[in-house]
């Protein structure tokens, strides 16, 4: 059973007031709100058994290390790892692919190629950049259509012997859009021997993640979107690919043996865990996973496309206003200019003014509002805790911003 009153019941953050008026919360994809499952367990860790992991002999210690690889292990089972080994807590998306992009420096020569996508967020361009500033490889983005659907039939043409990575959003934070990363991946294996590694952050919160199934070799995403508190992320990696990496940083954690002459690292994951983990934001990500499994996939995809459904029939009703990524396949996101209201921020500030949390402006990914010829969009984006009231609220929002400046 699916019940919203008892999900919102359990996010004490709801019943806070903005402004004078009750908070609409719909800037999810920038960062969910936490349970208080969530915050709780924060807090256990830090009240009962706060201390270093791994390498105290006392109990606390101990205590510590075994509640962290509990949530490794409900992690591995959240996403279907094999192992849960291949399970590496980071601080969020941006370090899992700064870590992979760095670790794979060794392995790419000039003019090999690298492939993203003109969908992806900063965050999964800049780090392929620096790496081909590095080694002198290509950067290839495959391109897109107007309603913001992959042309991905140019892998047939550009996979081969160069391509040494192909990374992905499998979601896209500025206009929702889901990506066809089943044919991206079947294509890679199919034509090239390159590594796959697919952007999680906005797919993780909502879809049931199998990477055994996608049988990609690296997923990343972070748990600040996902229900679980700030600064924590995964890198998932395939044991394999993760073997094949350098290290990324170096410092205590990551060592086997350390002398001045030599020193070798660690097995998995820790080789790519070095320094003091964020053990109680790790272990309350452990309680996100048991927040989102339990109401379970099937209620919360059902209850966010119908969210998504009625806000984007709703917001359609409204005459010059224009949503990007229309009619592709989408999740969690309605990102919409008003025509000639000015800037997307005017909006956004006459809606907080009621209370409403949107995000406005590119975020952060320039490239798609230059293909569309924008500075930036509104995006309202859901996630399982919003009401068709909400949505209600938000579009008598936009149609007073609409009133207002054009
Ligand atoms: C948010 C986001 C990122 C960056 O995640 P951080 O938590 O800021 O590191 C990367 N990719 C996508 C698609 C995102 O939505």
């Amino acid at each position: 059973m699916f019940d919203i009153n008892h999900i919102r019941a359990q996010f004490p953050i709801l019943n806070e007031e903005v402004n004078g008026k009750p908070l609409v919360y719909l800037d999810n994809a920038a960062t969910s709100q936490k349970p208080i499952s969530v915050l709780n367990a924060w807090e256990e860790y830090y009240k009962t058994i706060n201390a270093n992991v791994h390498r105290g002999i006392h109990t606390l210690s101990q205590l510590a290390t075994e509640a962290m690889e509990l949530s490794r292990q409900k992690i591995q089972r959240f996403i279907n790892a094999q192992h849960d080994y291949e399970v590496i807590f980071t601080k969020g998306t941006t370090e899992g692919i700064n870590l992979v992009a760095y670790a794979l420096t060794n392995q790419i020569k000039p003019n090999d190629e690298i492939i993203i996508s003109y969908l992806e967020h900063h965050s999964n361009i800049v780090p392929w950049q620096m790496l081909c500033e590095r080694t002198g490889a290509k950067l290839r983005v495959i391109p897109m259509d107007k309603s913001g659907i992959l042309q991905i039939d140019v892998l047939e043409e550009w996979l081969g012997e160069k391509t040494k990575i192909v990374a992905v959003n499998q979601v896209s934070n500025a206009l929702g859009i889901v990506n066809p990363i089943e044919e991206i991946i079947e294509k890679t294996r199919r034509l090239s021997n390159a590594y796959v590694l697919i952007d999680g952050a906005q797919s993780a919160p909502h879809f049931k993640i199998d990477v055994q199934k996608l049988d990609c070799d690296f997923f990343v995403f972070s748990g600040h979107k996902m229900y679980g508190p700030m600064g924590t992320g995964i890198l998932y990696g395939k044991e394999s690919a993760l073997e094949n990496l350098q290290a990324f940083h170096g410092g205590g954690e990551m060592i086997a043996v350390c002398s001045f002459e030599k020193t070798t690292y660690a097995g998995l994951p820790f080789k790519f865990e070095a320094g003091t983990p964020n053990v109680g934001g790790n272990i309350a990500l452990g309680a996100a996973v048991d927040f989102i499994e339990n109401i379970g996939h099937e209620n919360l995809q059902n209850h966010e496309n119908d969210l998504l459904n009625y806000a984007q029939k709703k917001l359609l009703e409204i005459d010059g206003l224009k949503i990007y990524g229309e009619k592709a396949d989408r999740t969690g996101v309605v990102s919409f200019n008003l025509e000639g209201a000015g800037i997307a921020s005017d909006t956004g500030m006459i809606l907080d003014k009621l209370g409403i949390a949107v995000r406005t402006g590119h975020h952060c990914t320039q490239p798609i509002m230059d293909f569309f010829n924008i500075a930036g969009t509104v995006r309202a984006s859901f996630a399982v805790y919003n009401t068709f009231e909400e949505i209600d609220i938000l579009t008598e929002g936009v149609k007073k911003a609409q009133r207002m400046l054009v």
